[in-house]
């Protein structure tokens, strides 16, 4: 089992209990849990609401990933939750 920690409440939870986003190196854009191919520095959240509104706060999730976040990205992780 893969353990990741939420950056949300910063619990360790399987991996596969964990939405992932990730900075693409090649091209600076965020993926939502993207595919295999796309490499550099990922963060972890539950698919719990409160954990991604921490995740937002004090632009937590633009300093863990060293690169700017998309206001977009917020409805598209609320988006996850509803698809899950
Ligand atoms: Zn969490």
């Amino acid at each position: 089992m893969t353990e990741r920690r939420c950056a949300g409440c910063w619990q360790v939870k399987d991996r596969n209990d964990l939405i992932k986003i990730t900075a693409n190196h090649a091209d600076g854009s965020i993926n939502i849990n993207p595919d295999s191919l796309t490499f550099g520095r990922s963060v972890y959240l539950c698919y719990n609401e409160s954990c991604i509104e921490a995740a937002f706060k004090k632009n937590k999730l633009c300093k863990i990933l060293k690169a700017p976040v998309p206001k977009e990205l917020k409805g598209q992780l609320l988006n996850e939750l509803r698809n899950n």
